[in-house]
């Protein structure tokens, strides 16, 4: 026993009491291995879990990596200890010298290891069929600390193990996901579900994301603050997305019932305060929502596309049936291309450069009557990193939408890769379109 065991589990002998006041089991995660730090491989298990755990309103506070290295595995289990009621190691359960997950867990926990005469059978029947002699080396696959029970390992050597000790529950799982995830499925949640159920501690949590346009990240937390300042059940989180903002809101409830209202009355509230800049819900994206709304109000579409070379129109046939309103996209990406196809004015071009008021017009214009389109839009833009020239920078940007008596067009100053220009203006042009279906678009 090295002289720094002792006093790390002096400190979590001081506060071991499994529910401490908490209305949720606290887990942690901890995934073991050093291709895991080294970035050679991603941590999937841990993910895995999180989202397997999140159905079970179980809580995961902290995930940590740590190398196959005794000391520092100690460490970090010493202080999961300290803080979680339910911990949860994959990874170096395996057979060779670098995996040791279990024998640090039976240490720190002062514990001995014990041999489980049923899989150390198994392990021989396995190592006579595969005609690989059974060493000591692979026999530590069916140790357990005392009190463990084994999870059965249909797909592996290496079973896993569930220990209630220290007022904790401690499960150590296999690092090949294709082993890991089905022995956390079929055993560890229908034992977890059975031990939380008797300590009144199994709950649901359940996530709604609201999906915000046209406002970013720190301006939608500024006009939310109050509710953002004043979290408890619900919480909710922002979280900026390329040329949106998303808001998850997240609550834990005994049952799906519960954490579903809590939800709806903190959605309500945020609706209250963002109204229309609250453009969908889960898994509705800004094309959803527009189809839906050209289908609804019974409107076609035709679109001349520059800078955003078609994405606008791929994003909207991305969109089952959207024949019934999708009539053309046209990407008039040269100059002759605008004037022969769309009809724009050659003299407009030449006067005011095709990145312009009144080119985008004009395209909107010209595709609407070229298609006999309820609404007529036009991009034009540069998308960079080139074709700058004096007053027009990289990303300079307009949109214009037409529609019956309507005509609208703005300036636009986007920024980032070419990629994020084509983005952010098919983003914000299928905003547009979506104000203008609902109604709230002001003619300029
Ligand atoms: P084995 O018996 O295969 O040695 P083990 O339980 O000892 O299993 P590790 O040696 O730590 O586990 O990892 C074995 C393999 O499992 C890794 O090479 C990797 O492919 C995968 N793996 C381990 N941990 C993770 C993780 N956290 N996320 C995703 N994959 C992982
Ligand atoms: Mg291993």
């Amino acid at each position: 026993m090295h002289g720094w065991f002792p006093n790390m589990i002096l400190l979590y002998m001081k506060e071991n009491t499994m529910k401490a006041g908490r209305d949720k089991v606290h887990c942690e995660i901890i995934a073991v291995g050093t291709e895991l730090l080294m970035g050679q491989i991603a941590n999937t298990n841990a993910r895995d879990i999180a989202r397997e755990l999140s159905s079970l309103g179980v809580g995961v506070y902290y995930q940590t990596v740590v190398g196959d290295n005794e000391k520092r595995l100690a460490e970090v289990f010493c202080q999961a200890l300290n803080r979680s009621e339910l911990i949860i190691l994959t990874g170096g359960l395996g057979p060779t010298e670098d995996d040791i997950t279990r024998e640090t867990v039976a240490k720190v926990l002062e514990l001995p290891l014990e041999k489980n005469k049923a899989w150390e059978e198994k392990l021989d029947e396995f190592s006579r069929r595969s005609k690989r002699p059974l060493v000591a080396m692979n026999l530590r696959q069916a140790m357990a600390p005392r009190g463990g029970r084994l999870l059965f390992n249909s797909r592996g050597t290496a079973p896993g193990i569930y220990l209630e000790a220290k007022n904790r529950i401690i499960i150590l799982l296999p690092g090949p996901p294709r082993e890991m995830l089905p022995m956390f499925k079929e055993q560890v949640v229908p034992l977890l579900r059975k031990k939380l159920q008797k300590e009144g501690n199994l709950g649901i949590l359940q996530s709604k994301v609201l999906r915000i346009i046209g406002l970013g990240e720190s301006a939608m937390a500024e006009m939310i603050r109050p509710l953002l300042e004043n979290q408890g059940n619900p919480t909710l989180a922002p979280l900026a997305k390329r040329a949106e903002v998303h808001l998850r809101i997240t609550a834990h409830g005994s049952s799906p019932e519960e954490s579903g209202a809590l939800i709806e009355a903190k959605a309500e509230e945020v609706r209250r305060i963002l109204g229309d800049y609250i453009y969908g819900e889960d898994e509705e994206n800004l094309e959803f929502v527009v189809a839906n709304l050209l289908w609804e109000k019974a409107k076609t579409l035709a679109l001349a596309e520059s800078c955003s070379g078609g994405l606008l129109s791929h994003r909207l046939t991305n969109i089952p049936d959207s024949s019934k309103y999708f009539l053309a996209g046209l990407v008039t990406y040269s100059n002759e291309a605008k004037i022969n196809i769309l009809g724009v004015d050659p003299e407009l071009i030449a006067s005011l450069g095709a990145v312009s008021d009144e080119v985008a017009r004009e395209m909107a214009s010209g595709v609407r009557r070229l298609c006999h389109a309820d609404i007529g839009l036009g991009i034009t833009g540069i998308a960079g990193p080139g074709g700058e020239t004096p007053g027009k920078p990289v990303g300079l940007t307009y949109i214009a939408l037409e529609g019956d008596g309507f005509k609208f067009c703005n300036r636009y100053e986007f920024w980032g890769s070419r990629l994020d220009i084509k983005e952010r203006a098919s983003q914000t042009a299928l905003n547009l379109l979506r104000l203008y279906l609902l109604g709230k678009l002001k003619a300029k």
